[in-house]
């Protein structure tokens, strides 16, 4: 069983960037700022302060990643306050928060919104005809999970 849930056509964006993907994120930003400012962007700390100094996008800023920005931002993946991520994690240096990327990019694939981990599946991903558009996501009706006997209780 599905159910869906709805995505404005003013889409929730988060965006994060490990410290040596940062330059990346803030080009890929830049030369998508027109789009990017006709929706609502939440970035964790240091990825939010750059966009705002550099391209004077307003950010909804949370905490840096590696003190808890990862798992805010997994948490309004869950209570559907985001809708749509952009996270350039570094695939050569281990990460102090390794464990909090594995789970927000989790969260991401549970509530199956959309998320783009490179530059150019970035690009496909926001210049799909979709980002202008309310669109109806498809995820498992997790009742049947809420609900599920647990043996010796
Ligand atoms: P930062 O966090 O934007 O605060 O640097 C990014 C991350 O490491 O997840």
């Amino acid at each position: 069983m599905q159910t869906k849930i709805q995505m404005d056509r003013i889409k929730k964006i988060a965006l994060v960037a490990h410290d040596n993907m940062k330059r990346d994120l803030l080009e890929w930003a830049k030369f998508n700022k027109g789009t990017l400012a006709t929706h609502k962007i939440y970035a964790t700390g240091t990825t939010g302060s750059l966009l705002e100094k550099e391209l004077g996008l307003k950010v909804h800023k949370l905490q840096s990643g590696p003190l808890g920005g990862d798992m805010q931002i997994g948490a309004k993946i869950a209570e559907d306050e985001i809708d749509f991520l952009i996270f350039f994690w570094d695939p050569l240096e281990p990460q102090p928060h390794d464990p909090d990327v594995k789970a927000l990019l989790r969260m991401a694939v549970v509530w199956n919104i959309p998320f783009a981990c490179n530059r150019t599946s970035a690009d496909f991903i926001i210049s799909s005809p979709l980002m202008g558009k309310d669109y109806a996501r498809l995820v498992p009706d997790f009742e049947a999970y809420r609900t599920r006997r647990i043996e010796n209780v």
